[in-house]
């Protein structure tokens, strides 16, 4: 993982999904948010790359922002929320 976080960070923040990032460096894409949870250095770096690369032309925090593949904090939070919400039921 080490060695390929410059490579995913580059990545994020030219506008590749964290996705693509996987495939292309063979880091499991659950890894990368897996670790954000834990490390705090890693996560401050991995959102900053995200948020840079996302498209600023997308209305964020929506499912067509999602679909598209975009994994900012604030499209990742619709899809938590609706999680935590399923769950109760
Ligand atoms: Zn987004």
């Amino acid at each position: 993982m080490a060695p390929h976080a410059p490579v995913i960070l580059a990545g994020l923040a030219s506008g590749r999904s964290p996705a693509q990032m996987a495939r292309m460096t063979g880091v499991p894409h659950q890894l990368l948010f897996g670790l954000a949870r834990h490390n705090t250095e890693w996560a401050k770096q991995f959102e900053e790359a995200l948020m840079e690369g996302r498209n600023p032309a997308t209305d964020h925090g929506t499912h067509a922002a999602y679909r598209h593949g975009c994994r900012c904090r604030q499209c990742r939070n619709l899809i938590a929320g609706y999680r935590q919400r399923s769950q109760r039921r």
